[in-house]
């Protein structure tokens, strides 16, 4: 049972009196209700984020980095209560939720140690270089909203606040609400670790209404979800031109070169695929062998498939956990009966097991997949992977990048050149060798993100912290000296000025 304390609700803006109460995918635990938020309980969080906007921008960067230190520690002080949190409300196993707390601690040391470095005034050549000052300044943008869906929900709802929040904005977040309760813990560390009010404050409620006023509010949004809302999303904030990171889906490819080690490949890809259900936008859904190890590889991976241990519980005894509802799961199931009618054959998995919890689904690996069935290219968003053959490289880059999304790949060789030629030449946002998505995604000083329809904008890295900001340019002068001066006419100040553009050229001034 997931209680919620007056002082837990703190930043929470809800008025409407009414709440929802959310399912959990766990058999025996129930989810206390949320309360709701209404459009006008927006304008107000929003109003309030403005209010203690100038107060926070104008807080040392130093201080700020402090209150994100003391996080750090509250993350790991309370991971058991957080990892019961997370688990409750998505149904993933104990060692996915745990992952989730280490993604955001690691966020928060990265940017503690970029921030102060990364957001101080940088300084550019001026117009006439030693005469002009010029710096950039790094202005927040003012109210960020966040829009988090529920499968990471700890991860997605705070890390990119965190970012946002060093740069001296306030934050408005609005989590999925059937995993609230993990964003509203999120924020309630922070209060412990000692924001001020009004800095981020959480709203609940339904996307199209609660999540589009949000939207309609704030000075930036930060969205994270599927490709289908986050075209809306975007054409919302252009309507209004305000910038928008869009974190969207992906259909990612894992290229097993020929040389791959069997130990690595299998790691890689009980990993790559079956972490958090596969409800992860990083998740494997193609997997093409090379044809001469196609075999021996498959059956391996199959074995081992067959051997992933499967529970709904809080223990650490399992490697996969349930999917995140009854949504979820029929969807999932959809699309492998679709794949299946379609021709394509299910080597293991395949169905439902509520023998464990209601919405558990096997891991399921497919073949005989073709490009003409729906599952080659579209999103699953749960455990299943589609295996195909290829003859040489020059196929598996045409493979994994016969696809709209662009945003993880993974690659496995033993070969780290020639894999990393490969790498650069697959269409996405990242690409992991020997790995099925830690090793790019934990990479957190580079930038993460996706390419096509996986969306716009870079998380993570030095580009994670400055989407949040504005560059402001000032240009100093000792007095004006950008038109004719010491009794020159145009002509001769022309002359000098064209002169001095080909000296400074020469020293490399310009
Ligand atoms: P979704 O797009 O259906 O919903 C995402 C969130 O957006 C939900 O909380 C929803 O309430 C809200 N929403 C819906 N309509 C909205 C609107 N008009 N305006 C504002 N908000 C609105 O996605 P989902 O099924 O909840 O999440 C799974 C998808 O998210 C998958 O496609 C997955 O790949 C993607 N995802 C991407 C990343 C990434 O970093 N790229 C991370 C996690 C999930």
């Amino acid at each position: 049972m997931l209680a919620g304390s007056t002082k837990l609700l703190d930043s929470l803006i809800a008025t409407t009196g009414s709440s929802i109460t959310p399912v959990s995918p766990f058999p025996g635990h129930k989810i206390e209700s949320v309360p709701e938020s209404s459009v006008d309980d927006v304008k107000v969080a929003v109003a309030q984020a403005r209010a203690a906007s100038a107060n926070w921008a104008a807080t040392d960067i130093e201080d700020r980095i402090k209150i994100f230190d003391r996080y750090y520690d509250l993350l790991f002080k309370n991971q058991d209560l957080l990892q019961d949190v997370i688990q409750i409300e998505t149904g993933k196993a104990r060692s996915h939720a745990a992952a989730e707390i280490y993604g955001v601690a690691m966020i928060a040391a990265h940017y503690t140690k970029i921030a102060k470095k990364a957001l101080s005034p940088q300084k550019r050549v001026g117009i006439f270089p030693v005469l002009t000052k010029t710096e950039v300044l790094a202005q927040p943008k003012g109210v960020v909203g966040i829009i988090s869906p529920w499968n990471y929900p700890l991860t997605l709802s705070i890390y990119d606040a965190i970012p946002a929040m060093l740069a001296g904005n306030t934050v408005v977040i609005r989590p999925d609400f059937q995993t609230a309760w993990s964003a509203i813990h999120a924020v309630d560390l922070l209060i412990q670790a000692g924001l001020p009010k009004g800095v981020a404050t959480i709203v609940i409620g339904d996307g199209p209404t609660v999540g589009a006023a949000l939207i309609d509010e704030v000075d930036y949004i930060c969205f994270t979800g599927s490709t289908a809302t986050g075209k809306k999303v975007g054409a919302q904030a252009g309507a209004r031109l305000i910038g928008a990171s869009l974190e969207l889906g992906g259909k990612n490819p894992m290229v097993v070169r020929a040389d791959a080690n069997l130990n690595t490949f299998l790691e890689s890809a009980i990993q790559g695929c079956f972490t958090s259900a596969g409800q992860l936008c990083i998740s494997i859904e193609r997997m093409f062998i090379h044809e001469s190890i196609y075999d021996e590889f498959l059956a391996a991976l199959v074995n081992r498939v067959n051997e992933i241990k499967l529970g709904a519980d809080l223990s650490w005894n399992y490697e996969v956990g349930s999917l995140g509802s009854e949504a979820v799961a029929s969807r999932v199931e959809k699309a492998v009966a679709t794949a299946i009618s379609e021709g394509a054959v299910a080597l293991t998995g395949g169905k439902r097991r509520p023998d464990i919890g209601p919405y558990v689904f096997e891991p399921t690996v497919l073949t005989g997949v073709t490009k003409d069935m729906k599952i080659y290219r579209e999103e699953v968003f749960g455990p299943v992977v589609y295996v195909l053959p290829f003859k040489d490289d020059e196929e598996a880059i045409a493979l994994a990048n016969d696809s709209e999304y662009g945003l993880s790949a993974s690659v496995i060789s033993k070969d780290l050149t020639k894999a990393q030629e490969v790498a650069a030449r697959i269409r996405s946002g990242s690409v992991n060798v020997n790995d099925g998505f830690a090793a790019a995604f934990g990479s957190v000083a580079a930038p993460m993100g996706g390419m096509g329809e996986s969306g716009l904008g870079r998380r993570h890295g030095i580009e994670g912290l400055m989407r949040f900001t504005e560059p402001q340019t000032i240009a100093v002068h000792p007095t004006f000296i950008t038109g004719p001066r010491f009794g020159m006419n145009e002509q001769k100040w022309n002359s000098l000025i064209s002169r001095a553009f080909r000296i400074l050229k020469k020293l490399g001034l310009r």
